[in-house]
């Protein structure tokens, strides 16, 4: 089963979420700020980690970097969830490793396809309307 780590302080959108990717086949593991989402990445070593940014404890920005620059936890592909419609605030994700983006509200449809993309193709996709340019 494919196993997706949720980092999600808001209990409406992990509440949610959860069930829906749970309702898909997928087995859901909750983490409720950055601290806990970067030990549950180690432990459980997800096939992907939903990562919002706004987060207690350590930021969605700085759990993604350090989950990038680990060993055991770099190759996992991290989709960052994000209300920031800023793009410095993407730049910032993008400069940290994130794999890709996923605009809140979540249209549930648009994430699964993104998880399903990043799962598959095992390398990191950008969506045009996410964002226009990346150089990495
Ligand atoms: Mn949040």
């Amino acid at each position: 089963m494919t196993k997706i780590l949720l980092v999600e302080d808001n209990e409406m959108n992990w509440d949610m979420l959860s069930r829906r990717l749970e309702r898909r086949g997928f087995e859901v593991v909750l983490a409720s700020d950055g601290r806990e989402g970067i030990l549950a990445a180690r432990s459980e070593i997800p096939d992907l980690i939903l990562m919002d940014l706004s987060l207690p404890e350590i930021d969605g920005w700085e759990a993604t970097r350090l989950l990038k620059s680990t060993p055991d936890t770099a190759e996992i592909p991290i989709l960052v969830l994000t209300a920031h419609a800023m793009m410095s605030d993407r730049e910032r994700a993008l400069h940290a490793g994130c794999d890709g983006f996923a605009a809140k509200p979540v249209e549930f449809d648009r994430l699964l396809s993104k998880i399903n993309n990043l799962l598959n193709r095992k390398v990191r996709f950008y969506d045009h309307d996410d964002c226009q340019t990346v150089a990495r």
